[in-house]
């Protein structure tokens, strides 16, 4: 490419001075941009090329001119004269105006200036092209004229011009619009101005139609590039802007603009999850108290905390500015990467609501004022990760002491942000988040990795989101620990020093009087008295009160989990959820790593069967290195099984691992082989068929001969219609009533809203299990392995509808087995007819509480869970 020299004139007359030699590090380091500086010996500064004035400092001390080669030049006059507020600068230009080389810019006061200032000196950088060389033309110390040669550099070729032509000769537009949205112009419309003007390639600007004023029109505003600017503006609905384009498509990019600012958020199609509520609460809630659904039963008193995620431990200082300075562009960019693949997989599972808060973040992360003040941290001798954290952490205390809450809530997206930046530099992994014991924590959502991280600490568990099949709520009943999930958004403005969370009643109050603390506490020594004596007879098997004999199995997500299952009195693992072992990791686990997880949960069950679920990739579990195909519902799309076909190497490794892993063990009484296979998201026998043959041939190139038990789930309701055939070539089934009733009610188990109407005791739901128990006709044994089989309503339903197996959270395992202990399935069994004729899953859950209620106190003496009338476990 040919290049061209290229020039700038001095913008006033004075001492030229080394860019190196002023007296402030932002520019001394070049992190503002290369360039020159000139010690003034006039008190007018001129433009120093042809251009559009494209920015004016508020406080008159600064502006920056774009040249028609589309070059940026910040004109500083005088070093920290921001503090001046504008006094002694008249400017004589706006923000927009056109100019030519030598036009009067900005008169100062020389005198007063040097009498109050820290320095005169007037810094002349290039903004937008940090790596051009730049060459100064007058010697330093030496005097330069107005208007005279001041720098050089080599521009490039015809082609690149034109780009910046482009951006400078194009017309510009402006108009004027009303906030149409409820919350004001927070950070999700805001990244919608930036993604509207990166697709028009305008540059777009935001001003208080007030401020702006008549015939001034373009001065000062915010440019939508910047999150924290436009988020600075503090718009409110119903506050007038005006709106101003520059390039190409200025007017189109107005007009779009407007329609934008003034559409109602729902109308636009695009509510703000961040300020509406995630969940209608299962049911209005009374004064004081906030409603949700119950994840986890318990009772738990404490403080309500914010949940907030720890930040890792970063380097403080370092010695090579321009070394931090690409390091921290390139952590930008990875995490930038990140967000993108985050927000498309959440596009493709159609939560668009969620990929929006993804592409706000980005716009953050792209935010060029949070960008500067990093970097001038990292002039003043930060390392890069420290840089970030103290850039954006000003921002953070700034947005939290607004006494705006929706500014406010804001500081928790930036905290995020800070931290995954922060990440990158890690010197070690994040001090784990402490200071919350004894604490009902309040989160939107967390992951389950996040969870884990702090579950030790905390007595209770709020989510705003959620809901109870979700993977934080099994975790959590895992512990035991009382969980309460779609509350709503109210959560997360509440508070209180001492907050009653009643998980069993599906309540937070927030501010119980002594009478109540009294007898909450009164309850929990009962709870735990009864929790005692569940789990002293938790080892021995079950039969019920009919005589009948049922095992209880726990759910696990690590070979690490078996042996608190163990303890906890579980007769197998009835589900290994394998897939947790490839989640929150950067790489899948090897054929090793795989074996050893799975050889672990066999030998700690010493004997009892281990049931490992084959990988369930997809939908609301997705794996960062393995990007699935886009789709509108991946709720039905590739999943579980369906991933063999495009990922082979990933399944055929998990087979190799798990015929290592069970290679000569003897068989269970049941005649099936100790470590079983499970496989997932089973439509018909045709799928089971193809895994058996796979598995035959992976068995036979290891020199394996006996092939593992080999079942199948039932989730997707044909596998329930077509149990006949599927029991005939299963060596059991178990039943993913999670899914299953996802699929049976099309509710998607993710939407919080739905979460209350997702109810496995919908009688059309129990008809399906029927069904599946009715084509299973004892050929094979039939579990059950969802949430439901650990609600104490529905898992006794499931053991009087014949199931074989409930398999349950091992901290449910005890409490479940007393349940089955006191139940008299037969007497219940009588009863279903009557119950699967009811209208819906409410009049199911009241009769079905009634009926054992009056068993439980015919019984003698009463156990179990069935005298608590449960009205809020789901699936
Ligand atoms: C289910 O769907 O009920 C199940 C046990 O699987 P998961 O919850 O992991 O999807
Ligand atoms: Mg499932």
């Amino acid at each position: 490419m040919s290049s061209t020299s290229r020039f700038l004139c001095a913008p006033l007359r004075g001492v030229v001075v080394p860019l190196g030699e002023v007296p402030d590090p932002a520019f001394a380091q070049g992190a503002l941009g290369p360039g020159v500086a000139i010690d003034p010996l006039g008190e007018t500064l001129h433009a120093p090329c042809d251009g559009e004035v494209i920015q004016c400092a508020r406080t008159a001390h600064a502006l920056t001119l774009r040249d028609d080669h589309g070059h940026e030049w910040l004109l500083h006059i005088g070093i920290d004269t921001v503090d001046l507020g504008g006094e002694g600068f008249e400017l004589l230009v706006a923000t927009g105006e056109r100019v030519a080389v030598g036009d009067p810019l900005c008169r100062f006061d020389v005198d007063g200036l040097a009498r109050r200032a820290k320095a005169l000196v007037t810094p002349i950088v290039m903004t937008n092209a940090p790596d051009l060389s730049l060459e100064t033309l007058v010697t330093p110390g030496m005097i330069v004229d107005k208007g005279e040669a001041l720098l050089q550099w080599q521009a490039p070729g015809p082609a690149a011009e034109a780009v910046g032509r482009s951006a400078s000769s194009e017309a510009s537009a402006r108009g004027e619009a009303t906030i149409a949205a409820a919350q004001g112009l927070h950070a999700r419309p805001a990244s919608r101005l930036r993604t509207l003007a990166h697709n028009h390639a305008v540059e777009l600007r935001l001003a208080r139609a007030e401020e702006a004023g008549e015939g001034r029109s373009d001065v000062d505003g915010a440019s939508v590039a910047s999150l924290s600017a436009l988020l600075n503006l503090g718009l409110v609905q119903g506050d007038r802007v005006r709106v101003t384009a520059r390039g190409a498509a200025a007017q189109a990019a107005v007009d779009a603009a407007i329609t934008l600012l003034e559409t109602p958020e729902h109308e636009s199609g695009r509510a703000d999850v961040s300020a509406e509520p995630t969940a209608a609460p299962a049911e209005a809630s009374m004064p004081g108290t906030l409603n949700g659904l119950s994840a986890s039963p318990g009772l738990a008193v404490g403080p309500l905390v914010r949940y907030r995620v720890a930040l890792p431990s970063v380097a403080d200082t370092a010695n090579d500015p321009e070394r931090e300075r690409r390091a921290l562009d390139a952590a930008v960019a990875e995490v930038d990467a990140d967000l993108e693949r985050s927000r498309r997989a959440a596009e493709a599972r159609g939560q668009q609501a969620e990929a929006d808060i993804f592409e706000a973040h980005r716009a953050w992360l792209d935010d060029p004022d949070l960008r500067a003040a990093a970097e001038s941290k990292i002039v003043e001798g930060a390392s890069a990760g420290r840089a970030w954290h103290l850039a954006l952490e000003t921002e953070i205390q700034r947005l939290r002491g607004s006494g705006n809450t929706l500014l406010a809530g804001r500081a928790d997206d930036l905290h995020d942000l800070q931290r995954r930046v922060m990440q990158r530099f890690a010197t070690q992994e994040a001090v784990a988040t402490t200071g919350l014991e004894g604490a009902i924590l309040a989160a939107r959502e967390m992951t389950p990795s996040q969870f884990v991280e702090v579950a030790e600490q905390i007595a209770g568990l709020c989510l705003a989101g959620g809901g109870s099949t979700s993977h934080v709520s099994i975790l959590a009943r895992a512990r035991g620990l009382p969980c309460l999930v779609a509350m709503g958004d109210a959560l997360l403005e509440a508070s209180g020093d001492r907050v009653c969370l009643d998980a069993d009643q599906g309540r937070l109050e927030l501010a119980p009087d002594e009478r109540r603390l009294a007898a909450v506490e009164a309850e929990q020594a009962r709870q735990r008295q009864r929790a005692e004596a569940d789990l002293a007879a938790a080892s021995e098997p079950v039969t019920m009160r009919d005589g009948r004999r049922l095992h209880v199995a726990a759910n696990i997500a690590a070979g690490g989990e078996a042996q608190g299952a163990l303890d906890a009195g579980a007769d197998g693992i009835g589900l290994m959820r394998s897939e947790f072992l490839f989640l929150a990791r950067q790489t899948a686990p090897d054929l090793a790593e795989q074996q050893a997880e799975y050889r672990a949960a066999v030998e700690a069950m010493a004997g009892r069967p281990v049931v490992v679920r084959l990988l369930d990739i997809g939908a609301d579990k997705q794996l960062p290195y393995l990007a699935l195909p886009a789709t509108p519902n991946p709720a039905l799309g590739e999943r579980g099984a369906r991933l063999w076909q495009s990922h082979p190497e990933m399944f055929d490794t998990q087979l190799d691992a798990l015929l290592e892993a069970g290679r000569g063990l003897p068989v269970c009484e049941d005649g099936l082989t100790r470590l079983r296979l499970m496989v997932p998201m089973i439509a018909d026998v045709g799928e089971l068929r193809w895994v058996r043959r796979r598995l035959a041939t992976r068995a036979a190139a290891l020199g394996i001969e006996r092939l593992p038990s080999l079942g199948a789930m039932v989730e997707v309701p044909t596998a329930a219609l077509c149990a006949g055939s599927l029991a005939r070539e299963a060596e059991f089934l178990s039943i993913g009533t999670n899914d299953l009733t996802q699929y049976a009610l099309a509710m998607d188990r993710e939407v919080a809203s739905l979460a209350a109407r997702s109810d496995v005791l919908h009688p059309g739901v129990l008809r399906l299990i029927a069904l599946c128990l009715k084509g299973a006709d004892g050929r094979c044994p039939v579990a059950v392995c969802g949430t439901a089989a650990g609600d104490p309503l529905a898992g006794a339903l499931l053991a009087a509808m014949g199931v074989d197996e409930l398999s349950v959270e091992p901290a449910r395992v005890a409490a479940v087995k007393a349940m089955l202990r006191g139940l008299d399935a037969e007497t219940l069994a009588a009863q279903l007819p009557a119950l699967l004729a009811l209208d819906d899953a409410a009049a199911v859950r009241e009769a079905l509480a009634t009926v054992l209620a009056t068993s439980a106190q015919a019984a003698t003496p009463p156990s179990g869970d069935t005298t608590v009338a449960d009205t809020t476990t789901r699936s």
